[in-house]
């Protein structure tokens, strides 16, 4: 039932083409109406040498860190500058699964729950980008540069190539999550050949960079329990799904009325022009467009859950 349901609203990751995801829709409804956002702070058009900052900078004060992001929402062409998000809660938010994505028996075992919005009234969503088949550099320098927390959910297929790219993005503080090993669509397989591409995921990240994942996302949103047994079995602790995804040229959502909420976590995958029609900075830059002009800031999921 849940696996129904979570397949009846998500595509996630499908690869245009690919076998096996559900559908190309998305999570619903088609692409946004493509007029824009309303500008808070409008910014001129960067200078042709600008050239981002090295990364690691320390701010003498809030004045000069206040700058410092005005300067680099300029650089990165964005229409105005990213909301710095509020100190997250002292008391953290309690996670429960989503009505209709349980499946059988999840709270009596214990099962990580599966969800789509962090409950919290701050005006904070929560990036997640996935995969990890695109690796531009520009990319990386962008995000260190306007200081934009998101949390990676990762593929050893993709990833086994230049393990070396997300190390990078493991320094600017990114956290490394898990997205299996191969990315098949989990509910085919037994609990065994499960258990294989979640926790060998798990030992992969656990060699290269150090730390074992609390955090996965099954392929396409799709999973059953066997799929949350086996993340349990070896220590995933939360399940997130998504309540929108953005992409290099438009947005969908899971909700009928196509609205971000407070604490949503937002999708998006590691494309670039061999993908779809931009790079991951013209990405960023609509996603970080709308969200800013909506009144969001971004927050970093790891400090809510
Ligand atoms: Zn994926």
């Amino acid at each position: 039932m849940a696996v129904l349901a979570a397949a009846a609203v998500t595509s996630g990751c499908a690869q245009p083409g690919s076998a096996g995801a559900a559908s190309g829709s998305g999570v619903g409804g088609g692409p946004e109406a493509s007029g824009s956002t309303s500008i808070r702070q409008p910014l001129e058009a960067p200078p042709p040498t600008a050239t981002p900052q090295p990364p690691g900078r320390k701010f003498q004060s809030a004045q000069e860190a206040r700058t410092a992001r005005i300067a680099a929402a300029r650089r990165w062409r964005l229409e105005s500058v990213p909301l710095t998000p509020p100190k997250p809660p002292a008391q953290r938010p309690r996670i429960t699964t989503r009505e209709g994505f349980e499946v059988d028996g999840h709270e009596e075992l214990g099962l990580p729950p599966v969800f789509t919005t962090v409950p919290t009234k701050q005006r904070v969503v929560f990036l997640t980008i996935d995969d990890g088949a695109e690796k531009d550099p520009t990319f990386l320098r962008m995000m260190d540069d306007l200081q934009v927390p998101y949390t990676a959910f990762l593929s050893n297929y993709l990833i086994k190539e230049d393990y070396g790219y997300f190390k990078r993005m493991q320094g600017a503080g990114v956290v490394l999550n898990n997205h299996t090993l191969h990315h098949p669509y989990l509910p085919a397989l037994s609990y065994r050949r499960q258990q294989h591409e979640i926790c060998g995921m798990q030992e992969v990240i656990e060699e290269h960079y150090g730390k074992r994942p609390l955090l996965f996302r099954p392929p396409f949103g799709n999973y059953d329990r066997a799929s949350l047994r086996a993340a349990k079995s070896c220590g995933i602790k939360y399940v997130p799904l998504w309540n929108e995804e953005v992409f290099v040229d438009h947005w969908e959502y899971r909700e009928w009325d196509r609205k971000i909420r407070p604490g949503d976590i937002v999708l998006t995958h590691f494309r670039g022009r061999d993908d779809w029609k931009g790079t991951m900075p013209d990405m960023i830059r609509r996603f970080l467009n709308k969200v800013t002009s909506e009144g969001y800031a971004v927050a970093r999921l790891e400090d809510y859950l």
